[in-house]
């Protein structure tokens, strides 16, 4: 199974009706989609993304499938996350993701970097209700990619195990592979 249908399907066993959620890197926009199918009419998802391009293509996709109303768009480094977000539902977000990397088939020179989001990780937790789900995907391959890498994990590593629940999913014969971690706030 193809890691992004892995973190849908964990986000899914968490996500229902009704619920808030943050996709924190909307890039080509395929996982807000799924998000705001996820928490349907009375549901909310907000997302982020610092490219025009993403937030525009992500428009268009999201009103094409008539789910625009479902969703708030900031164009906005995903470290503002707790300011961006209504007061009220901190604490109350159910799941979120993080596809991390560069937009694929776009500028390469654009991509997500470790000192921006840990702090975004950092606020994604404080945003998270108990009992909560977080996926994050990591690429190793493009430049930048494994220094990225190693911050997220000496990040998780610091977590208390006590609080959180987390898996890894890799493909363990390539060393450059993708992984995905999904973690989940212990109730
Ligand atoms: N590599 C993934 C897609 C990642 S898209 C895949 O293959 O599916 C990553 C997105 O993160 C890009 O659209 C990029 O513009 C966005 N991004 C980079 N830095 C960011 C930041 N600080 N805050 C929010 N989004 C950011």
């Amino acid at each position: 199974m193809r890691l992004v249908e892995q973190a849908h399907n964990f986000i899914t066993n968490h996500l229902n009706a009704g619920d808030v959620a943050i996709d924190a890197t909307v890039g080509n926009g395929h996982d807000i989609v799924f998000l705001t199918r996820q928490v349907g009419q009375q549901g909310h998802v907000y997302g982020f993304d610092v490219q025009p391009r993403a937030i525009e293509r992500t428009k268009f996709l999201l009103a094409q499938r008539h789910l625009l109303n479902r969703a708030t768009l900031f164009q906005c480094s995903h470290e503002l996350l707790i300011e961006k977000l209504p007061k009220k539902q901190i604490g109350y977000v159910q799941a979120v993701m993080f596809n991390l990397g560069y937009l694929p088939c776009s500028d390469k020179s654009i991509i997500t970097l470790a000192s921006t989001t840990l702090i975004a990780l950092d606020a994604a937790l404080e945003c998270m209700a108990n009992g909560a789900c977080l996926a994050i995907t990591v690429y190793k391959a493009h430049e930048g990619g494994t220094n990225e890498y190693h911050a997220i994990c000496q990040w998780l590593n610091r977590l208390d195990a006590s609080c959180y629940h987390i898996e890894r999913f890799t493909d363990t014969l390539n060393p450059l592979a993708p992984e995905l971690f999904c973690l989940t706030k212990e109730m």
